[in-house]
């Protein structure tokens, strides 16, 4: 079992108090994966003291310096690769080809972000008395960075690596559920060479996410998580200090009578049971045309049958275990809302009998639109089949949710899907794929109650942005 510990100033450390959690394997129950320091607001204010006091050294390091300890950090998760997929399938429920996909993926973010600690620039703007305007972007000073658990590794890199690049001390507060990878990236950037000061551990669940929002010494928070989280960090950010929020979603696919109803069920199989449903944008919702439903409704259950549960670590795995107990439970009670609701549960929808969080995935037909499993978001393996009479109805159904995440369209109709691209309202579209995954050089984030839509990640021109401060100087000649 790992002993996890806290990292303030440079120094491991338990919570102040001693209190402590456990996480234990979900594809077995009697595993522990480790036991970590379960912080107070106590743990998290020292944790930003050494923040604050070692974000003058960072922001003092050359650019070149920046980049080459994110680089650096690369090479070690590279170098490690092997054991840390084992460990993320241990810690999260991923199968093992998921993990290694999350493992690759980091230290690739992390270059890219490297990069990025060169391309930070300013403007000049002649003035009338032959001098001149010149701004610079600053660091904030301190960033706090509070994440979910299904990318444990590149969520973070996703924040970490860019606030870095930037010049700001970090205080990472990750989630419990995979704190043991969260130890794994601080340890690839002590090892990359970051200054300890610049970087703070703090293990815990909301209570010390909620002191790390409120502590108005930490000027920018980058949340990823549950729009009912985000919604609290926003309102504890408030308006001096800034906020960057992706959160929850409930992404549809729409399936025109046109589509290739095999291709549409293999994109509509790999983005809804994908990492066992829990990716943020995962396909929640499929809305077909009358012509295609029944005959598409029948395709994906069939294949949603043929997948195989198990341990992650397994071979031939397709779905690895629900991440958490509140995983399961979450599961169980929409699929329960669901038959209540009147939906028609097709296939799935119940735990598979041995030691862990296995289930079987969930198809529903017959979902109305005000039904709770076609509004709200599960994280999970259900999915949710919605017919529609032609392409307006569709559109009109694949909009009709609080959130706007990812939304996706299967069709041979380029002017179609041109169409539903400009139509929804999500921040992705995705035309003949799954709508998961995303590339690292492009912007990435929601619409509507998915994002606070203010500052991107990943490669738009806001990303940087979040992490700097713009100052304007005027000099005149004399
Ligand atoms: P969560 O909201 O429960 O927790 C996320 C993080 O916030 C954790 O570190 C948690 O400890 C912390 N937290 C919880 N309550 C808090 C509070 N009041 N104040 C401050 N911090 C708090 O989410 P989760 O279960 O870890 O992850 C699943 C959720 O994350 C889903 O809703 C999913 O859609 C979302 N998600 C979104 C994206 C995206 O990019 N949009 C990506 C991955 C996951």
């Amino acid at each position: 079992m790992h002993e996890g510990l806290n990292l303030v100033g440079g120094e491991w450390r338990p919570a102040a108090d001693g209190r402590t959690f456990r996480r234990h394997d979900p594809a077995e129950l009697g595993e522990i994966v480790g036991e970590f320091p379960e912080s107070s607001a106590a743990d998290v204010g020292a944790a930003v003291d050494a923040a604050v006091e070692g974000a003058a050294q960072w922001a003092a390091a050359s650019p070149e310096k920046r980049a080459d300890v994110l680089e650096a950090a690369a090479r070690w998760l590279e170098e490690r690769a092997d054991p840390l997929v084992v460990e993320l399938v241990r810690e999260e429920g991923k199968t093992r080809a998921e993990a290694a996909m999350e493992v690759s993926r980091t230290p690739r973010n992390l270059r890219f972000y490297a990069g990025e600690a060169h391309r930070i620039t300013g403007q000049s703007h002649p003035a009338g008395d032959g001098g001149i305007v010149y701004t610079r972007r600053e660091p904030v000073g301190v960033v706090g960075a509070i994440t979910p658990w299904n990318f444990p590794l590149n969520i973070p890199s996703r924040k970490i690596g860019p606030a870095l690049a930037a010049g700001n001390a970090v205080v990472f507060k990750p989630s419990p559920v995979t704190p043991l990878l969260a130890q794994r990236l601080v340890e690839a950037l002590l090892a990359g060479g970051l200054p300890p000061g610049a970087i703070s551990l703090v293990h815990g669940g909301a209570e010390a996410g909620a002191a790390l929002a409120a502590d108005e010494r930490v000027g920018a928070v980058t949340f990823t998580g549950s729009t009912r989280a985000g919604r609290a960090v926003h309102a504890a950010v408030g308006p001096s200090r800034r906020a960057q929020l992706e959160m929850g979603g409930k992404n549809p696919v729409v399936v025109l009578d046109d589509a290739d109803l095999e291709r549409a069920t293999q994109i509509i199989v790999k983005g809804a049971f994908g990492l066992s449903g829990q990716a943020c944008t995962g396909t929640s919702r499929v809305i077909a045309h009358d012509a295609v439903h029944d005959e598409l409704l029948e395709r994906v259950a069939r294949a949603a049958e043929a997948l195989t549960v198990g341990n992650g670590l397994g071979d031939g795995v397709d779905l690895g275990p629900l991440a958490a107990d509140f995983q399961l439970e979450k599961f169980l009670d929409y699929v329960r809302i669901g038959e209540e609701e009147g939906a028609e549960l097709v296939t799935g929808g119940r735990r598979l009998p041995g030691d862990g969080y296995f289930v079987r995935p969930a198809v529903f037909g017959a979902v109305a639109p005000d039904m709770r499993i076609a509004r709200e978001e599960i994280f999970g393996p259900v999915l949710a089949f919605q017919r529609a009479s032609g392409f307006d109805e569709a559109v009109a159904l694949a909009n009709g949710t609080d959130y706007g995440l990812s939304a996706g369209i299967v069709t041979r109709d380029t002017g179609r899907a041109l169409e539903f691209a400009r139509r929804s309202v999500s921040g992705l579209v995705k035309v003949n794929q799954p709508t998961s995954g995303m590339a690292m050089t492009v912007p990435f984030g929601g619409l509507k109650e998915s994002s606070t839509q203010t500052f991107k990640e990943q490669a738009g021109p806001s990303m940087m942005l979040f992490y700097t401060q713009e100052k304007s100087v005027y000099i005149s000649p004399r």
